[in-house]
């Protein structure tokens, strides 16, 4: 199965597409974990994008384009399907992707869009704690480390991402209205798009998407 996740940031998106490739056996194609992961080891595209990230800001399109096209054309990504979590963002990355799909003969069978209100998302991102090595993710309030400042996982320290301050939450929001808002009506006029209310749990959330993706 091939599925597209849309959302404003912190709605969610990381949850649920983690139980969908567990459940469906699908390859996960974050492209902000990807962004992260270069600029974390200093590589010439992780450079390029840090001062976009920093702001809030999406990295340019040609960019952003070039590494999924990397991803998607792996065997992998060929056998498995995928979940596409935070690509695309805008109209022009959209188009993008349909014509690397059509060429590599995988066609989507289903887009994601997980809707909430500003409010709900900024109380979520503003608590959230990451943790750098294993990517596990934490929530002051609502889901709080066993040991203060580490993972539960790993027990590695945890961190605020540069990007989790409200000032940038907010930027990031924006983005999102302006640029991301457009793509959710790109699909919607494709006939692919569902739509979930992701201002529930995750359990009920996972369960509307898994009931939008029976035939
Ligand atoms: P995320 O973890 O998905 O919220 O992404 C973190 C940051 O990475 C975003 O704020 C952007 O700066 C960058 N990014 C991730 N995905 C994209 C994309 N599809 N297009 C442009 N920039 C992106």
């Amino acid at each position: 199965m091939r599925i597209v996740l849309i959302g404003p940031p912190g709605v969610g998106k990381g949850t649920q597409a983690a139980r969908l490739v567990q459940e469906l056996g699908l390859a996960h194609i974050a492209s902000g974990d990807i962004f992260r992961s270069e600029l974390r080891e200093e590589t010439e595209l992780g450079k390029l994008a840090k001062a976009y990230m920093d702001r809030g800001e999406l990295v340019p399109d040609d960019i952003t384009v070039k590494m999924i096209a990397g991803r998607l054309a792996t065997p992998e990504v060929r056998n498995k399907g995928f979940v596409l979590d935070g690509f695309p963002r805008t109209v022009g990355q959209a188009r993008a992707l349909a014509e690397m799909l059509q060429h590599l003969g995988m066609p989507l069978d289903a887009v994601i869009s997980i809707e909430a209100d500003d409010e709900v998302v900024v109380d979520r991102l503003a608590g959230r704690l990451t943790c750098p090595n294993c990517g596990q993710l934490f929530h002051r309030k609502t889901r709080p480390p066993r040991v203060e400042g580490r993972c539960d996982q790993c027990l590695g320290p945890l961190e605020v991402r540069a990007d989790d301050r409200e000032e940038t939450i907010r930027e990031r929001l924006r983005t999102f209205h302006d640029l991301t808002q457009p793509v959710i009506n790109y699909y919607a006029a494709t006939g692919l798009l569902r739509r979930v209310d992701g201002g529930q749990s995750p359990d009920e959330v996972y369960a509307h998407i898994r009931a939008s993706l029976a035939p």
